[in-house]
């Protein structure tokens, strides 16, 4: 990526990195949501639209923050958001995307730093969200597990969750761990390619 050392790319990841260098934090996340928005030409994010819209989706919990979603109704992003950042000193809140093109990720009233509305290491994740993620598992019909990481805590616990409560769980693409042993029903195939396959089915 331009101009950013990927030894930096962990760093800038984690708050104590953010705060020893913003500016070199936002090359970094830029660049994150640039290659989000090329994404979205992707097919699969094409066929969650048409998911959602059609309605067969009520709800997506997503443990991505690059805004690649940005757009799809109620989704909910477990760890926040790139393209909202806030001013570390005010907490005025801009839009990530607006700034980019002028790379002046500073807050015009107080000229402090803007940190992207996401969760570094060190920091918690947005409250209200994951209460969200949890209320929306709790109400459920049916959840699909896809691309899920076994082990990325507490967010492999939402799929025990479900079944706790009763939910049908599907689960794309795992094999023995505790979120495989969660699935009423259990698809060993590529997530991605899968969920184009049902959408193009429920077209
Ligand atoms: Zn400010």
């Amino acid at each position: 990526m331009e101009g950013v050392n990927q030894g930096d790319v962990g760093k800038y990841l984690t708050l104590e990195g953010f705060r020893s260098d913003p500016w070199g934090a936002w090359n970094y996340y830029k660049g994150m949501v640039q290659r989000a928005l090329e994404l979205r030409e992707h097919p699969f994010y094409a066929c969650i639209h048409r998911l959602v819209d059609a309605g067969y989706i009520k709800s997506i919990i997503t443990v991505c923050v690059d805004g690649a979603l940005a757009g799809v109704r109620n989704v909910i992003q477990v760890y926040g958001d790139l393209l909202k950042c806030k001013c570390v000193t005010c907490g005025r809140v801009y839009d990530t995307r607006k700034l980019i093109p002028s790379g002046r990720f500073i807050c015009p009233y107080d000229k402090a730093p803007l940190k992207p509305m996401i969760t570094l290491y060190g920091e918690s994740m947005p409250e209200r969200e994951w209460i969200r993620a949890v209320v929306e598992i709790g109400c459920s019909e049916l959840l699909i597990v896809l691309g899920l990481d076994p082990c990325e805590a507490p967010i492999n616990m939402l799929p025990v969750l479900a079944k706790y409560h009763g939910v049908k769980v599907i689960v794309v693409g795992y094999e023995g761990n505790h979120i495989g042993y969660c699935a009423d029903h259990h698809i060993i195939s590529d997530p991605i390619r899968t969920f184009i396959d049902v959408c193009r089915e429920l077209a």
